[in-house]
C-alpha cells in the first residue's frame, strides 16, 4: 500500500523517546522545552508552546485574542474542519473567504470584498484564519495590509507549513500575523504522534495562552493577584483546559525537527518529479507562487474533467484506490459540512472551492516514498485516465 502520506521514524527518535520513558519527567520537564526551544530557533518567532494537538493551539490562540459571542472569525473553505471550529469553541460565529484557483489559498482578493461588504453591515471579523494549504503559504503581505486598514487579527494555521518560506523567511516568524499553528499530525511534515504548537512574537498573547494551556493556573506571582501564601502556592486566574504536551511527544518532536530541511528538500524532490513526469496528463499540477517556498505536506493534481470525460473524478480516485494507492482529498469544502449546512452554509456559496473540490486529489507525498513507488503512482494515473 502506497499513502498519501505518512511519518518517517528513525532510531535516533526511538532513542529520544525512549529516554524520556527512563528518566523521571513524563510531562513538563525538560523535553517540552527543548521541543519548543527547537521550533523557535527554526521560525525565529519569541514564543512557543507546544500542546496536544493543533486543534487545542487554535483554541488557546482565539481565546488569547478574546474571540467571544457576538464576534466573527472568517476562514477558508479549502481545510479542515478545525480551522472553523475554533471560532464555535468561543462561542464566536463563522464565515468563510473563497479561495485562489491558482494556489487554493484563502484569496485576498475575495477577502477584501468581503470586507467592504461587512464594513458596511457593521459585521467585521474579528480574526481572520489564512491556511498555508498543502504548505504553501498564502498572500501574507495582502492579508497583513488588510488586517492594519480593517482591524482584524490573523492565526495562520501553518499546520502544513512548518519548514516553509514566504518571501525567503521561515513560516512562523509572525512577521505577518499575531499568531501562527503547527501540527504534529503523523501525516504532517514532523510528528509527535498526536501535537500542536501555538507561536506568537507578543507577551500579552504568550502569557494567555500558557494560562489556557494549563487549566488557566499560574505560579508566576506576578500574575497572582496577592502575595504567595507559601512555596506550594498557584493560582488560577483564568478558565484553561488541560491541552499539554507530553514529554514523551516533545522529545519525539525535537528529534524530527533535526531532520525537517531535508525532509522539505525531498518532498521538493518529489514534487518536481511529478511535475516532470506528469505535464503531458490531462490535469493540473501545483502551482507555485514566487514568494513561496513551500513545505509540500501535499501534492494535489486537479483533473481537467472535460479533456477525461466520459471518465470521472471519482472513477479516477476509485481506480489509484484499487491499485493500493491510498489517495485523499483535500478537502471537502468546510462550508457544505452538514453541520455548517445547518448553520446555513450551502453549496453554491463559494465555487471556486466547490470546483476545485469535484477535480483534485491528493496523490501520495512523503519523504519516505520511493521513486519506484512514484512510478508506479504516475503509471497508475495515466491508465486511470486513458480507460
Ligand atoms: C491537521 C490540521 C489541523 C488539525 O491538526 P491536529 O493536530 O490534528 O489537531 C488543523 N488545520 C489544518 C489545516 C490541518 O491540516
Amino acid at each position: 500500500m502506497i499513502r498519501y502520506g505518512q511519518q518517517h521514524i528513525t532510531q535516533a527518535d526511538i532513542d529520544a523517546v525512549t529516554a524520556v520513558l527512563n528518566s523521571t519527567n513524563l510531562t513538563q520537564g525538560s523535553a517540552g522545552i527543548a521541543f519548543e526551544q527547537a521550533v523557535l530557533a527554526e521560525t525565529g518567532a519569541r514564543h512557543a508552546f507546544a500542546v496536544n494537538s493543533a486543534t487545542s493551539a487554535l483554541h488557546i490562540a482565539c481565546l488569547a485574542l478574546e474571540l467571544g459571542p457576538g464576534d466573527w472569525l472568517w476562514t477558508t473553505p479549502n481545510t479542515f474542519v478545525a480551522s472553523a471550529n475554533c471560532a464555535l469553541y468561543c462561542g464566536a460565529s463563522v464565515d468563510f473567504v473563497d479561495i485562489d484557483p491558482k494556489t487554493y489559498n484563502l484569496c485576498p482578493v475575495e477577502l477584501e470584498k468581503k470586507l467592504i461588504k461587512a464594513e458596511r453591515a457593521g459585521r467585521l471579523p474579528k480574526i481572520v484564519i489564512p491556511v498555508h494549504f498543502s504548505g504553501q503559504p498564502c498572500d501574507m503581505a495582502a492579508i497583513a495590509a488588510l488586517a492594519e486598514k480593517y482591524g482584524f487579527k490573523v492565526i495562520e494555521d501553518a499546520s502544513h507549513a512548518i519548514g516553509g518560506r514566504y518571501k525567503g523567511e521561515p513560516i512562523g516568524n509572525g512577521r505577518y500575523s499575531d499568531i501562527t499553528v503547527f501540527s504534529f499530525h503523523p501525516v504532517k511534515i514532523v510528528t509527535t504522534g498526536e501535537g500542536g504548537m501555538a507561536l506568537t512574537n507578543d507577551d500579552t498573547l504568550a502569557t494567555r495562552m500558557s494560562l489556557y494551556r494549563s487549566h488557566g493556573i499560574t505560579r508566576d506571582p506576578q500574575l497572582m493577584t496577592h502575595e504567595m501564601d507559601g512555596p506550594w502556592y498557584y493560582q488560577q486566574v483564568a478558565l484553561g483546559y488541560n491541552y499539554r504536551m507530553t514529554d514523551i511527544q516533545a522529545a519525539l518532536g525535537a528529534s524530527q525537527m533535526t531532520r525537517l530541511h531535508g525532509y522539505v528538500e525531498r518532498r521538493h524532490e518529489i514534487a518536481r518529479r511529478y511535475d516532470a513526469l506528469l505535464a503531458d496528463l490531462p490535469l493540473t499540477t501545483p502551482w507555485q507562487s514566487p514568494d513561496s517556498y513551500s513545505a509540500f505536506h501535499l501534492y494535489v493534481i486537479r483533473l481537467n474533467l472535460e479533456q477525461i470525460a466520459p471518465i470521472t473524478h471519482k472513477e479516477v480516485f476509485e481506480e489509484l484506490r484499487a491499485r493500493n494507492i491510498m489517495v485523499n482529498l483535500h478537502y471537502i469544502p468546510v462550508h457544505t459540512q452538514p453541520y455548517y449546512q445547518k448553520m446555513g452554509f450551502d453549496w453554491g456559496d463559494h465555487p471556486e472551492s466547490e470546483q476545485y473540490y469535484r477535480e483534485a486529489i491528493s496523490i501520495p507525498m512523503h519523504p519516505s516514498l520511493t521513486s519506484d513507488e512514484q512510478d508506479f503512482v504516475v503509471a497508475s494515473l495515466r491508465a486511470a485516465l486513458q480507460q
